[in-house]
């Protein structure tokens, strides 16, 4: 599933695309995805100029130059492909799918094609289909179901141990949790929130409330941000992880798993120098969580 490096990669590269771009055709080849394509869906984007893109949460938002915002989620296995009007080819967000096709336009997953004045075409392809577009008044974006109760970008100015230790303040939820709570952080994913509490050493167990005290915070809240950017920033550097093969925009594979500390490692040594501990799998809110118990604390 795409975390937030993998769809801040997929966004740059339909950037290249799309931006000061005007958008002459939208053809849908059937009449939903996860949820049914708002009224009018096409008509609306056809004709329009993308005047920006950006991504909140695994969110990507296209402004177009009529005041609508286009919203686009890949879900599971949701993907992009670029073919020029030579035909070639690029794929943008590439799972590895048994059933996948080659992204023709044409094949049973390729759901929705975007054409260009020039005759470039975006192909939208989503074998599981749990990916969604809607489109929405620029003004009502804020307000909007899927938005509205998203918390902060963890790359944004605002993140930091001040604005942690506010959300953690007397929770009792473990500290994995609490950063997982995506109406606290926006896009914070699994894998990430692991090797971010490796770096930092701290328990993913331990309680969220925990590291804050009545008097302030406990000062590794500020290397446990620190981490959650590095970790982040490195891995949209590398164009993404996520398991599987991550095709990035320049075709080459996302290349961030072979740097995972613990992530999927259970059973190996932990790789901070002089640890010597080992990497363990626990089940946290249903999902794996990978952690060093020697020097996690
Ligand atoms: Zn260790």
């Amino acid at each position: 599933m795409p975390e937030l490096p993998e769809v801040e990669t997929v966004m740059r590269g339909l950037e290249t695309v799309l931006t000061g771009q005007r958008i002459t055709q939208v053809t849908l080849a059937r009449s939903n995805l996860r949820f049914p394509f708002p009224p009018g869906f096409a008509k609306r984007i056809e004709g329009r100029l993308v005047l920006r893109l950006q991504r909140r949460a695994k969110y990507i938002l296209a402004f177009l130059d009529g005041g609508e915002v286009l919203i686009l989620h890949l879900g599971m296995s949701g993907r992009f492909t670029i073919i020029d009007v030579r035909g070639r080819m690029t794929g943008l967000g590439e799972f590895y799918d048994e059933a996948a096709t080659p992204d023709s336009g044409k094949g049973p997953h390729d759901h929705v094609v975007f054409t260009r004045a020039d005759g470039l075409r975006i192909v939208y392809t989503d074998p599981r289909r749990f990916g969604l577009m809607d489109l929405v008044a620029e003004e009502g974006l804020g307000t909007h179901k899927l938005l509205a109760q998203i918390g902060i970008e963890p790359l944004g100015n605002e993140f930091g141990a001040v604005y942690l230790a506010e959300g953690f303040r007397g929770k009792k939820a473990p500290l994995k949790a609490g950063l997982l709570d995506q109406t606290l952080i926006a896009g914070l994913g699994n894998i990430y929130v692991c090797e971010a509490l490796h770096r930092a050493g701290l328990s993913p167990k331990r309680k969220a409330g925990s590291l804050v005290k009545k008097s302030g915070y406990d000062p590794r809240l500020e290397d446990l941000a620190r981490h959650i950017r590095a970790v982040l920033t490195e891995a949209i550097a590398a164009g993404g992880s996520t398991l599987r093969d991550f095709v990035h925009p320049q075709g080459d594979k996302g290349s961030f798993q072979q740097v995972f500390a613990v992530y999927d490692r259970e059973g190996e040594k932990c790789r901070k120098r002089g640890c010597g501990g080992t990497v363990k799998r626990i089940v946290q809110s249903g999902r794996s969580t990978f952690y060093c118990p020697k020097c996690q604390k």
